[in-house]
């Protein structure tokens, strides 16, 4: 079994007017050359988890990052308008808690981020800023939740 120590948040970065199903979500990650969907959980609007990858395989998610982690993704990330916001329905934070609940009892989990924390820190004072975020994902400060802490 492989160390895992990180659980990275991701979202699909799909409009919260529009449902995109596991389904769509392994077409487009085949389309990229991925032999599988690269995270290891979909968490659909309605708070239905779906295992996507087997936690013994690394996924394809964050380039760096990959071998150490689990990756979470949650259906949304996107206003109607395509803007980035904190979509997550009652149902998919429950289920986000629920998840990296047991995933924390599991695994020595050391941190628990979103990917764009994981942007290069640009001007090397320690901080990821906003302005360093080479995206928006998962449109919402995973550090500020309470629910997804160590
Ligand atoms: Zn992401």
């Amino acid at each position: 079994m492989r160390t895992i120590n990180l659980i990275v948040i991701h979202c699909s970065a799909t409009k919260e007017t529009s449902a995109y199903t596991v389904e769509d979500l392994k077409r487009d990650h085949l389309s990229r050359g991925f032999n599988e969907i690269g995270y290891h959980f979909y968490i659909r609007r309605n708070g239905i988890i779906e295992v996507c990858r087997a936690i013994s395989k690394p996924g394809a998610h964050v380039i760096g990052y990959n071998a150490h982690s689990i990756a979470i993704c949650y259906e949304g990330g996107l206003d109607s308008s395509g803007k980035p916001k904190d979509t997550r329905t009652g149902p998919q934070k429950a289920s986000m808690q629920e998840l990296v609940t047991t995933l924390k009892a599991k695994y020595k989990i050391t941190r628990i981020c979103g990917h764009r924390d994981l942007s290069p820190d640009l001007n090397g004072n320690s901080t990821v800023e906003p302005s360093e975020w080479i995206k928006a994902c998962p449109c919402f400060d995973v550090s500020s939740d309470p629910s997804l802490r160590l």
